[in-house]
């Protein structure tokens, strides 16, 4: 579904990626662990076209994201055609720590919004999947309010619904739970952990070791733009090979 090999991203002086590997099974739940500072959402922005790589090469759904042609030395990165990186984009959902819900609109018009602006369709076949799909998040009865009258737990979860409403492949959480309330963080693990139990391919940045280790089928671990140490979450919470690993697990766990 995903494959990155030897990505590489500096923002000026600062290396951010230097050099990730990373494959993603269809189907697969990969949690993705480390320090602030280490790389993890810029790592999920260069998936979803938000930054541009400087070298390396990312393909989802088997096609290129980013292609460094052999020998190049990553100076000449081939260009996507916008058209087909809106495409791409369009497959990918992306749930960010904060849920960026357009304010003025209900709950069931955020989630149609994309598929009637983006993709075209009809609104009375988008609110009706856009109604379905906030009842599959636990929101039935909140389809038609507003985000100011929802909770933190409440929005996040219109927000999955929203990126559910592109019918992506590929589903990115970065930190979804990192801006609530601790008793809202379980409502939205729990729509997490409903979707990968139906099969979707996610990758998640989460400081959630519970989840991960519940949840996960791989659990990466990065440090200082490099993944350290990746492995199933039994390996690599209990028996971690890294002294790295070890000395931030200490201090999360
Ligand atoms: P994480 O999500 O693991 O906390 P980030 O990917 O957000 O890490 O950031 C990695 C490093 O890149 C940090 O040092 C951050 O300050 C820097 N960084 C991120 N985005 C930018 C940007 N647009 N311009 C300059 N530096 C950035
Ligand atoms: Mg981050």
């Amino acid at each position: 579904m995903l494959s990155a090999r030897g990505v590489r991203k500096r923002f000026g002086e600062l290396e951010v990626l230097r050099g990730i590997d990373l494959e993603v099974r269809c189907g697969e739940v990969l949690c993705v662990i480390g320090p602030s500072g280490s790389g993890k959402s810029t790592l999920l922005r260069c998936f979803n076209h938000l930054e541009k790589i400087d070298a390396g090469r990312i393909a989802v759904n088997g096609e290129l994201i980013g292609y460094e042609p052999a020998g190049s030395g990553g100076a000449t990165l081939r260009e996507r055609r916008p058209k087909d990186i809106q495409r791409q984009r369009e497959r990918i959902g992306m749930v960010f720590q904060r849920f960026h819900l357009f304010p003025h609109r209900t709950a069931v018009q955020n989630v149609m919004e994309g598929p009637v602006a983006v993709q075209g369709r009809g609104r009375a076949a988008a609110e009706r999947q856009a109604r379905e799909l906030l009842h599959r998040v636990g929101l039935a009865d909140r389809a038609d309010h507003y985000p100011g009258q929802l909770s933190g737990g409440q929005q996040q979860r219109v927000a999955i619904a929203r990126a559910l409403a592109m019918e992506p492949t590929l589903m990115l959480f970065d930190e979804p739970t990192s801006a609530l309330d601790p008793e809202l963080v379980g409502e939205v693990l729990g729509v997490m952990r409903d979707l990968a139990r139906s099969g979707m391919t996610m990758i998640v940045v989460t400081h959630e070791m519970g989840f991960a280790r519940e949840v996960a089928d791989r659990v990466v671990f990065m440090d200082q733009g490099a993944v350290v140490e990746a492995g199933h979450p039994d390996e690599v919470f209990t028996a971690p090979r890294h002294e790295r690993t070890r000395a931030f697990l200490a201090t999360v766990l």
